[in-house]
């Protein structure tokens, strides 16, 4: 506890009490009252200890080792202690020390404070000022000595840990879409340009969506070709009242279907549908995941000139000006004439290669006339309207474009492959 003035104390006493803890700089008052004993000590050459020279009557007034002098505890000896152990502290830890012991709860300045409490009445005063001052010195001592420690604790460790600032940065690495991305999105644009809306649906789906609907019902031999990965019954939950089975879809057809029962017999029906089809083929050159991009064009008086034009289009789009397309006899389950389609060989030009097999042309999709049966299942009547579809394959549209010669190289994640494109 520090020293505080006693209730009932006179006037005098009370504010001398509390100058002396205030400020620390004693009344004139206080001045005159000393005994002429201490005015002698006081003419003395100031120690290097004493606070400043110009505190006549600092705590250096005290005559050292007098307990029981007028100002009461010896704060002489006290500050003189004080101190030396705070400029004597060469790192954090003892000026720690320093501080517990002399100004810690049960340090030697609080004390010899409280002390001043037992004292006679006429003296405390003089003597809790005296013992402010040296507490007050202290603490700034203490404050100093720690700052000039900090300092020299921030010079030792800018003078040992040096940073090279020769040393090269680290790069991040730089990433960049898959050739199969930049593929699909050259697609879609090339088909947004022609009027194709994009159109995303289920990867799980229904064989109705899947089959029925695409005019390959149960026991069709074409659903033969799609060796299908079913879904265990408890994977799958129940798919809706008579949609069959649940699978992974082997075409994007039956987003074409989807969409054209979202549309309900609007018209014109003309959307691109891309995306990720699974079938149980794994070689060499199939891999049981792949990409298609399927699309439909549903309208009145559609015919195979447009179909031929919007694919020359796209050709055009993707491989060059001068590609030429052809369209060979072919069959479809959901289309009805169908063709394949082929393009002039875009290594070649048209004249051979090893790719095309001297051939001069590359097979890219099969297209075709929408199937009735499609037409109706998706909620248009056949004899009023008529339509297109086709299904390109996006990574063989990739291979062909960045001169790649095995598909699985797209899916294997390579970095030292895929960082070339
Ligand atoms: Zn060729």
């Amino acid at each position: 506890m520090s020293y505080r003035p006693a209730r009932g104390q006179s006037e005098a006493e009370r504010g001398e009490g509390l100058v002396g803890r205030t400020c620390g700089r004693p009344s004139d008052r206080f001045v005159h009252g000393l005994p002429t004993r201490h005015k002698r000590v006081e003419k003395r050459a100031p120690e290097p200890n004493d606070r400043s020279a110009d505190e006549e009557d600092g705590p250096a007034a005290v005559t050292p080792g007098e307990p029981g002098g007028e100002l009461g505890p010896p704060w002489d000896d006290l500050l003189a202690a004080a101190l030396a152990a705070v400029r004597e502290a060469a790192d954090p830890g003892t000026l720690e020390a320093a501080r517990v012991r002399f100004l810690g709860r049960n340090g030697e300045i609080p004390a010899a404070l409280r002390a001043v409490g037992r004292l006679p009445a006429e003296r405390r005063p003089a003597a809790g000022a005296a013992g402010n001052r040296v507490r007050t010195a202290v603490a700034a001592a203490l404050t100093e000595r720690a700052a000039t420690l900090s300092r020299g604790e921030l010079d030792a460790r800018l003078a040992t840990e040096v940073v090279d600032v020769t040393l090269p940065g680290r790069t991040p690495r730089q990433g960049h879409p898959h050739p199969l991305a930049t593929t699909r999105a050259e697609l879609e644009r090339i088909f947004a340009t022609l009027g194709f809306a994009v159109a995303e649906g289920p990867e799980v789906e229904s064989e109705w969506y899947n089959f029925e609907a695409l005019n390959m019902p149960s026991g069709h031999p074409a659903r033969d070709s799609h060796d299908s990965f079913y879904l265990e019954d408890a994977l799958a939950g129940e798919p809706a009242q008579g949609e069959g089975r649940l699978l992974l879809r082997t075409h994007t057809s039956p987003v074409q279907i989807r969409h054209m029962l979202a549309r309900g017999g609007a018209l014109p029906v003309r959307v691109v549908c891309p995306g990720r089809v699974y079938r149980r083929d794994d070689d060499a050159t199939h891999s049981p995941m792949f990409h298609q991009l399927e699309g439909i064009l549903v309208d009145r008086g559609i015919s195979m000139a447009h179909l031929k034009g919007v694919l020359a289009e796209a050709a055009r789009g993707l491989f060059g000006a001068k590609t030429r397309v052809r369209m060979r006899p072919s069959y479809f389950p959901f289309t009805e004439p169908s063709a394949e389609v082929d393009v002039s060989c875009v290594f070649c030009g048209g004249t051979g290669c090893a790719t095309c097999k001297g051939s001069g042309w590359i097979e890219i999709l099969g297209a075709g006339m929408v199937h009735p049966a499609v037409l109706t299942a998706g909620g248009y009547n056949p004899e009023e309207v008529s339509g297109f579809a086709f299904g390109i394959g996006i990574d063989r549209c990739a291979m062909l474009r960045f001169g790649i010669d095995q598909m699985r190289l797209l899916f294997e994640g390579d970095l030292r492959f895929l960082e070339q494109f």
